[in-house]
């Protein structure tokens, strides 16, 4: 198994618990846009002040500042042997924009968390409790909830069309549970 994994599925299915998990334990970056973008904001740079607003609102950031940003991430050096892309691509614009920076085919494989949308807008409203997250109030869940089946979801027809397995695991378990189906969708 190579190590360049793509991590889809909606929000508050767990991906970036799993992501940073996984990346540990095969020892590649976790590179989460979600992440990347919220430091921006926090610092405040030219990228974070045109972001803030949009990832508030549960909107997709448009896809030039996101695609650069990924692009300068991927050429740092602790990306050449792999990484774990979480969060990116968001939408086919940017699936395209990814082939043409590593190659078609270049992913070894996306995993898709998949989960059932009453209970991830259940965990996203009992995160928000707990972390506070600006876009994790009921209307911009709702909202991110219909990007993602918009916008997002698509991918997971897009990546078999473009020389990338599509593995299906269930994100519905404890953490241990789900990250187990990781590892065997992974060995298999
Ligand atoms: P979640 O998957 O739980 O919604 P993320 O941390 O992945 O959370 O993303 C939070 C927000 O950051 C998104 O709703 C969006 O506004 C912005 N964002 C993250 N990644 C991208 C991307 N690849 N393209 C556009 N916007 C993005």
């Amino acid at each position: 198994m190579g190590r360049k994994i793509l991590f889809l599925g909606p929000p508050g299915a767990g991906k970036g618990t799993q992501a940073a998990m996984l990346a540990r334990a095969i020892g590649v970056p976790h590179i989460s846009t979600g992440v990347m973008l919220r430091e921006a904001v926090a610092a405040g740079t030219d990228l974070g002040r045109k972001a803030d607003v949009i990832m508030a609102a549960g909107d997709l950031v448009p896809d030039d500042l996101v695609v650069a940003m990924v692009a300068e991430r991927l050429s740092q050096e602790d990306a050449v042997c792999g990484y774990l892309l979480d969060g990116f691509p968001r939408n086919v614009v940017q699936a395209g924009a990814l082939d043409a920076a590593i190659g078609k085919g270049a992913l070894d494989v996306a995993l898709l968390l998949e989960a059932d949308e009453d209970a991830l807008v259940e965990r996203l409203l009992k995160r928000a409790e707990q972390e506070g997250r600006a876009d994790d109030n009921e209307d911009t869940i709702r909202n991110r909830q219909s990007v993602y089946r918009r916008e997002t979801e698509p991918l997971a027809a897009y990546y078999p069309e473009h020389d990338v397995d599509v593995v299906t695991v269930d994100g519905m378990g404890t953490i241990e549970e789900v990250f187990a189906g990781i590892a065997r969708a992974l060995a298999g």
